[in-house]
């Protein structure tokens, strides 16, 4: 990436997934064209982003583009957030997980794990490190802890210093990826319980993965704090396309509330000129308040489909990239 990205504080990268063996057999159009490293084009309309990744784009090359170096600054004591955006079956999921226990095939949060404890044995050994995690979900407004089924609704608090906190979240310490790994496993094997239709809830929750490291300096005491909120959206297909009644209607809009006003807020803190930004709209926003824009590392991931089929909900995510620029 160029300096002139590394600087700015939100990153918006694209990624289209390839198409899949249904969309072929359809005989579904390959739409998108791209140009360079950061331009797609699609029915002559070309959208620029940090960065564009064609489909034969490897997790490793996503990764080491973007991820990367947030993981230096969390452990340089900032509060960052990355998340993936797009309708269902885009590749959301694929970007921020991927396959855990395939090397080739892990996604940016496993990478993430990896990197963070290979950092720290690298680090001065005067430095005591304390890794805790947690993993929920967020549906209809409601946060579940996703470490344990029996809180099924938490509330937002805030803290001393007025940073807003999941408030009686599960906490795991972790002292190695391996153990970071047995975590996500126990989180989404928990997603399961309660759930129906495990593909339909999974499109309609947000889900929220979070690093938080402290380190202490053993001789001087000197304290560092970062922290990293991993953030798999629910799909952001639009209601009228399903022709949802009664209950999934309501359920549709209020995840499309939760998703504009992550859009408003990331918007209000791209332009930088706006005074208020509305954070108070969403339980996402509030929780993430602290690690959004500013000083913190901020990377949406634009998560598309390159199949004709997709085309208007294509159009649709590229537009809300576009408004974080
Ligand atoms: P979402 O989480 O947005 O609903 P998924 O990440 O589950 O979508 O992706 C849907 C399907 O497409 C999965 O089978 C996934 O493995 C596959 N897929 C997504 N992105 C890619 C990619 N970049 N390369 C190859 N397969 C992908
Ligand atoms: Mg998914």
């Amino acid at each position: 990436m160029t300096d002139a990205v590394a600087e700015c504080n939100i990153k918006v990268l694209c990624r289209f997934r390839p198409l899949n063996q249904a969309e072929i057999l359809r005989g579904d159009k390959f739409l998108p064209s791209f140009q360079g490293d950061d331009t797609v084009i699609i029915a002559g309309k070309s959208y620029a982003f940090d960065r564009v990744f064609p489909t034969n784009t490897t997790q490793e090359q996503v990764y080491n583009t973007c991820a990367k170096q947030i993981v230096k600054d969390v452990l340089g004591g900032y509060n960052g957030t990355i998340f993936a955006y797009g309708q269902t079956s885009s590749g959301k999921t694929h970007t921020m997980e991927g396959n855990l226990h395939d090397p080739q095939q892990m996604g940016i949060i496993p990478r993430i794990a990896e990197d963070i404890f290979n950092h720290i044995f690298s680090m001065d050994e005067n430095l005591e490190f304390h890794i805790k995690v947690s993993y929920f979900e967020i549906y209809m407004e409601k946060i579940r802890d996703l470490l344990d089924v029996t809180k099924t609704n938490l509330s937002v608090h805030e803290d001393k210093n007025r940073v807003p906190y999941v408030k009686g979240c599960t906490e795991r310490f972790v002292s190695s990826p391996e153990e970071v790994m047995d975590v996500i496993d126990e989180g989404k094997s928990n997603r399961h319980v309660a759930v129906t239709n495990m593909n339909e809830h999974s499109s309609r929750s947000h889900s929220i993965f979070l690093i938080n490291i402290k380190q202490e300096h053993v001789e001087t005491e000197q304290k560092l704090c970062g922290k990293l909120y991993l953030v798999d959206l629910a799909g952001s297909e639009k209601v009228s396309k399903t022709g949802a009644a009664g209950a999934v209607l309501d359920e549709a809009k209020n995840i499309n509330k939760s998703l504009s006003s992550l859009g408003n807020v990331i918007s209000a803190l791209a332009e930088g000129t706006k005074t208020h930004v509305p954070y108070r709209d969403s339980k996402m926003t509030r929780i993430l308040q602290d690690s959004l824009g500013g000083n913190c590392r901020t990377t949406m991931f634009i998560c598309c489909s390159p199949s004709s089929y997709n085309d208007a909900e294509t159009k649709s995510t590229l537009m809300f990239g576009q408004r974080a620029k």
